[in-house]
């Protein structure tokens, strides 16, 4: 932990800030130590350079969401090029211009890929937020950066007043048991006039996942230890890597083709991915416990709701909802 995260650091408990007592440092970073509440007796533990402000207890279901999605981040740790027009995608019509000199919050930073681009684009300080063991990879990713910050806290009890002029959550409120709750509370950490923006899955688009991928997802993959979910997906993963390059790739600049092909816009936009992009994509659809598929009018009450203005809520890649606005001035 950089002492620079220290001033955004808000008790949940009692509103006070909190002492830093450092144990053991390296460089800017504190690596092991303890933030202690100044106006309660509140205290959360530095592991590993990263503050740990997990609640006393964790729903079981929220618990093994986190765990499925440490063990993908944890073991694909590695940041890649795709990872940069995949963020630009999902945060349209946001564009790096919109990070300049932000204070910027990732609710859901998996191991770190985007805090890093935030970083790049000019963020003045981007704090990244995950409840999982990822934020070991997160931590990792991007220590070497000034205005970057890790936390492991949960996106419903953030340690924080609402100090952030962009608050971000890409794919990660669909994983949420209640979603509407976490767009809030997200929202509730934002400034007035300062930005939100979300990616979900969308419920129009998805319809054969809810039928047929969906059921094998709750009631087997989710349920197994992680390597044996690992080692089943390897099948589908060849058999989708072979279309994605035989098929949905020649397709992008055939029109025709993509026409003739299902599910083509969102096929065609991941034909260029590595096997391992892939794979870990499969990965992804099959572990997690919690999943919803959220219909666009459901988005749009999400933004209503949080009083948010001059929303965008654009359907992205024919399966998912981007939506971007300004939360409301005083
Ligand atoms: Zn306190």
């Amino acid at each position: 932990m950089k002492l620079s995260l220290l001033p955004f650091l808000v008790c949940r408990a009692c509103g006070g800030s909190f002492s830093l007592i450092p144990e053991k440092t390296e460089g800017t970073e504190v690596m092991e130590g303890r933030l202690a509440c100044q106006g309660c007796a509140v205290a959360f533990p530095i592991v590993r350079g990263i503050p740990r402000f997990l609640p006393q207890t964790i729903e079981a279901d929220k618990k093994a969401t986190a765990a499925a999605f440490a063990y993908e981040w944890t073991h694909y740790s590695e940041l890649t090029e795709a990872d940069r027009k995949e963020f630009l995608a999902w945060i349209a019509p946001l564009t790096p211009d919109d990070f300049k000199d932000q204070v910027v919050l990732d609710a859901g930073c998996g191991k770190g890929r985007h805090i890093h681009l935030s970083a790049q684009f000019g963020a003045k300080t981007v704090i990244g937020v995950d409840l999982s063991d990822a934020v070991e990879s997160a931590f990792g990713n991007t220590r070497d950066l000034p205005s970057v910050h890790v936390i492991q806290a949960d996106i419903l009890h953030l340690p924080f007043a609402n100090p952030f002029t962009l608050a971000y959550s890409i794919g990660v409120i669909h994983h949420l048991p209640v979603p509407k709750q976490g767009f809030l509370a997200l929202s509730s950490h934002v400034q007035p006039g300062g930005r939100i923006s979300v990616w979900v899955y969308g419920k129009e688009g998805n319809r054969w996942i809810e039928q047929f991928v969906d059921p094998l997802r709750k009631n087997i993959t989710s349920r197994l230890p992680k390597f044996i979910t690992r080692c089943l997906c390897f099948p589908p993963a060849v058999l989708l890597y072979a279309g994605l390059k035989l098929l949905y790739k020649p397709a992008v600049s055939r029109p025709w083709l993509k026409q003739l092909l299902p599910y083509s816009e969102y096929l065609c936009s991941i034909s260029g991915y590595t096997f391992a992009e892939n794979f870990w994509n499969v990965f992804d659809q099959l572990v997690a416990p919690t999943a919803y598929y959220h219909s666009r009018d459901e988005v749009v009450d999400w933004f209503e709701t949080a009083a948010v203005q001059q929303t965008t809520i654009e359907r992205h890649n024919g399966n998912s909802w981007r939506g971007t606005g300004l939360l409301l001035l005083p």
